[in-house]
C-alpha cells in the first residue's frame, strides 16, 4: 500500500507554494492557516504573510495589530495570536529553532497533536501519522468503520493504521499524500471519487457499496441566531470603531459600532444621538450575513453621516480613525466586510 500511495503522490500531488520547501516554518504557518481554510484561500495569505514574516524572528517581533491585518479575512483570530506566542517562545526557549520532537512541539502555544505531527514528518521526516478530520473519513472508509469518528478511540484506530504503513524515508510525503486524497478524492461533501483512488483495490466501503452511509453523518446541532444592525459612522474621512471585549468571539478586534436588534431609521438615528452626534444624513447599508461555526449574525446596516462636531469623549472602547488608516493598518473581522467595502468608495469623494 506504501509503494502504490508515494506513487500516486509522485504523479498527483498538489503543488503548493509551502511544499516547495518544506521548512518547519512554512509547514507550521500553512498549517495553522489551512485550519478551517479552504487552500485556495489560504495561498495568496500565505505568499503574503511569507514575504512580511519570513521566519520565527520576525513573527516573534511583529506588532499585533500589524499581524492581525495581514490575517485579515481568515478569522478564528487566536490562531495567529497562539503562532505569534509559541513564535516567542521558541525565541526564547529553543534559541529560535522549531524543535523536531512532536512531544516538544506540543507545549507550544496553538499546536496540538496534528500540526505537532504534520510539522514533525513533513519537515523532520519523524515516523508519525497526522490525523485530522480528512484522514479520519479516509481512514473510516478504509476499513468501513461505523461509528462515530469523533471519538478518542477512532482516533487512535486511525493512527495505528496509518502509522503501520509510513516508511521510514518518506513519513512526510506520505501523510501528504493521506491529506490530498482526502481533500481531493474521498471527498467529505458528496460522493467519493472511487474510481481514481488509489486505494480503490482494497477499500472495504467501495467493496461494500456504502459510500453514502461511512462516515456515520454528524447530527447537526442548530446554530444560534443573532440579529444586528451595524452603523458605518463618518465624519469627513473619519470613520467610528470600537473595540470589541478581550475576551470571547473576536476577542479584542475592532469593528464597526453595532447594536442587538434590528432597527428601524428613527431607532438608528437615535442610537446615533446616544452618542452625542448631530446626524447629518442617514441611509440604509443594507442587509449582511456571517455564518460562525456555532452562530449566525443577520445584520441589517446603516452609513451615517454627521456634522463635524465629533464630541471630545467617547464612550470607552469606541474611537474615529482615518479612513485610510483603516484600510492600511487595522485588521476588521470578515463578518463585517459587507460594510468595510462600503467605505473605500468614501475616499475618492
Ligand atoms: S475507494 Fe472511494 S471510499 Fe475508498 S478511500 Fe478511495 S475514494 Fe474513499
Amino acid at each position: 500500500m506504501t509503494g502504490l500511495l508515494l506513487d500516486w503522490y509522485d504523479a498527483h500531488r498538489r503543488f503548493l507554494p509551502w511544499r516547495e520547501d518544506p521548512t518547519p516554518y512554512h509547514v507550521w504557518v500553512s498549517e495553522i492557516m489551512l485550519q478551517q481554510t479552504r487552500v485556495d484561500t489560504v495561498i495568496p495569505y500565505y505568499e503574503r504573510f511569507m514575504k512580511e514574516l519570513p521566519d520565527v524572528r520576525t513573527l516573534a517581533e511583529v506588532p499585533e495589530e500589524r499581524l492581525l491585518k495581514l490575517w485579515e479575512g481568515l478569522g478564528y483570530y487566536s490562531r495567529v495570536r497562539n503562532m505569534q506566542k509559541a513564535a516567542i517562545q521558541i525565541m526564547q526557549d529553543h534559541n529560535g529553532v522549531i524543535p523536531s520532537d512532536p512531544a516538544r512541539l506540543e507545549k507550544l502555544s496553538g499546536i496540538g497533536a496534528y500540526t505537532a505531527a504534520a510539522i514533525a514528518s513533513i519537515a523532520y521526516q519523524v515516523r508519525i501519522p497526522s490525523v485530522d478530520g480528512n484522514l479520519l473519513r479516509v481512514y473510516a472508509r478504509l476499513a468501513a468503520y461505523r461509528e462515530d469518528i469523533r471519538t478518542a478511540a477512532a482516533k487512535k484506530l486511525a493512527e495505528n493504521a496509518f502509522l503501520s504503513v509510513l516508511p521510514k524515508d518518506r513519513p512526510g510525503d506520505m501523510n501528504q499524500a493521506l491529506m490530498d486524497i482526502g481533500a481531493t478524492i474521498c471527498l467529505p461533501n458528496g460522493a467519493p471519487l472511487c474510481n481514481d483512488c488509489p486505494f480503490a483495490g482494497f477499500c472495504e466501503t467501495k467493496k461494500k457499496g456504502l459510500q453514502d452511509e461511512i462516515p456515520k453523518a454528524r447530527e447537526k446541532s442548530e446554530k444560534l441566531v443573532d440579529h444586528k444592525t451595524v452603523f458605518l459612522i463618518l465624519a469627513d474621512d473619519l470613520v467610528l470603531l470600537h473595540r470589541r471585549d478581550r475576551k470571547g468571539l473576536l476577542a479584542g478586534l475592532y469593528e464597526f459600532p453595532n447594536t442587538e436588534g434590528t432597527l428601524k431609521k428613527e431607532e438608528a438615528v437615535r442610537y446615533c444621538s446616544s452618542f452625542g452626534f448631530d446626524v447629518s444624513d442617514i441611509k440604509p447599508a443594507g442587509p449582511a450575513r456571517h455564518v460562525f461555526s456555532h452562530r449566525i449574525w443577520e445584520m441589517t446596516g446603516y452609513e451615517v453621516r454627521i456634522l463635524n462636531s465629533i464630541p471630545p469623549v467617547l464612550p470607552e472602547g469606541y474611537l474615529f480613525v482615518p479612513i485610510r488608516t483603516l484600510i492600511d493598518e487595522i485588521a476588521i473581522p470578515a463578518a463585517f466586510f459587507a460594510y468595510s467595502r462600503l467605505i473605500i468608495p468614501v475616499l475618492s469623494e
